[in-house]
C-alpha cells in the first residue's frame, strides 16, 4: 500500500457563481519512505492539496488515502506550518512532551523519548527554555521534533522554513534532510522555492497555477551527500 494516493481529486471552494476549482484533476501516489515536493507559484493550490491529504478537507471529487484508509484530521499525519504554533509558556520538552501525552504515550516513556527527539533536532541544550524565550528558527525545530514524536509514518509540511532568515533556513534544509534519511519517514512538503524542492525532494512535483495540476513531475536522483 502507498503511503498517500490521490485519485482523480478535484476540489472547489465556494459554490453557484463563486465556485473557484482550486485543485485538480489529480492523481497522485506516493510511496513509503519518499520525500515528496509539491511546488508552483503562490495560490496554485499547494496548501489545500496538503490539506486533502491530511483529512482538514474532502475533496470535491476523487479519493483521497492514507496508507489505504480515509485520513482522519489530526490522526493520519504529523503536521509542520509556517507558523510553529506552540505553547508560548511552556518548557521546549514539555511542548513535544505534551505532543506525546495527547498520543497517549505514558510518562516514562515521555521522559525517555523527549531528550531523545530534542537531540535530534539539535535542541537538547535548551529543553528547560519556554517557547517565548527561543528563536524562531529553535521554534521551528520543536515544532519538527513535536511532528516527529507522533509516530505516524507520514510527515506533512506546509512552508516550514518560509518564515525564517537565510541563514536559518538553510542550516534547517540541511537538518531536516538528515532526519528524513535518518527516519525514513514519508513526507509531502510544499514550498514555492525551487532551491529548497531541488534540495530536500527524492521526488518533486511542479504544479500549475490554479487549478493545481500536475505539470512536471520528477524523480531527484543527486548524490545525496552529508547525509
Ligand atoms: P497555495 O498553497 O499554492 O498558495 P492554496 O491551496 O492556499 O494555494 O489556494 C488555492 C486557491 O484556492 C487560491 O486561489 C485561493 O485563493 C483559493 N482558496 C484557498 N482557500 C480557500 C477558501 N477557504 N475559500 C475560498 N477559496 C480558497
Ligand atoms: P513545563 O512546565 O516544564 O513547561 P509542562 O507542564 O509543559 O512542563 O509539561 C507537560 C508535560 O510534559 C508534563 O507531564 C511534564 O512532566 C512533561 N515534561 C516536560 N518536560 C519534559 C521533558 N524534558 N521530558 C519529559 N517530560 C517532560
Amino acid at each position: 500500500t502507498p503511503a498517500v494516493r490521490v485519485r482523480e481529486v478535484t476540489h472547489v471552494y465556494g459554490n453557484g457563481s463563486a465556485a473557484v476549482t482550486a485543485v485538480g484533476p489529480i492523481d497522485l501516489t506516493v510511496p513509503a519512505g519518499s520525500v515528496l515536493v509539491l511546488v508552483g507559484a503562490s495560490g496554485c493550490g499547494k496548501s489545500t492539496l496538503l490539506r486533502l491529504v491530511a483529512g482538514f478537507e474532502r475533496p470535491s471529487t476523487g479519493t483521497v488515502r492514507v496508507a489505504g484508509e480515509p485520513p482522519r484530521p489530526g490522526h493520519s499525519a504529523g503536521l509542520v506550518f509556517q507558523q510553529p504554533r506552540l505553547l508560548p509558556w511552556r518548557s521546549v520538552g514539555g511542548n513535544v512532551a505534551l505532543a506525546l501525552r495527547y498520543a497517549g504515550v505514558p510518562q516514562q516513556e515521555r521522559a525517555r523519548r523527549v531528550p531523545e527527539l530534542l537531540t535530534r533536532v539539535g535542541l537538547r541544550d535548551v529543553a528547560r527554555r519556554r517557547v517565548w524565550e527561543i528563536s524562531g528558527g529553535q521554534q521551528q525545530r520543536v515544532a519538527l521534533a513535536r511532528a516527529l514524536a507522533v509516530e505516524h509514518p507520514l510527515l506533512l509540511l506546509d512552508e516550514p522554513f518560509a518564515a525564517l532568515d537565510a541563514l536559518t533556513r538553510e542550516r534547517l534544509q540541511e537538518d531536516f534532510r538528515r532526519v528524513t534519511a535518518e527516519t525514513g519517514r514519508t513526507c509531502v512538503f510544499v514550498t514555492h522555492s525551487v532551491d529548497e524542492a531541488v534540495f530536500l525532494g527524492s521526488r518533486v512535483v511542479v504544479l500549475t497555477s490554479r487549478p493545481g495540476r500536475v505539470a512536471l513531475d520528477l524523480d531527484i536522483d543527486l548524490p545525496r551527500t552529508g547525509v
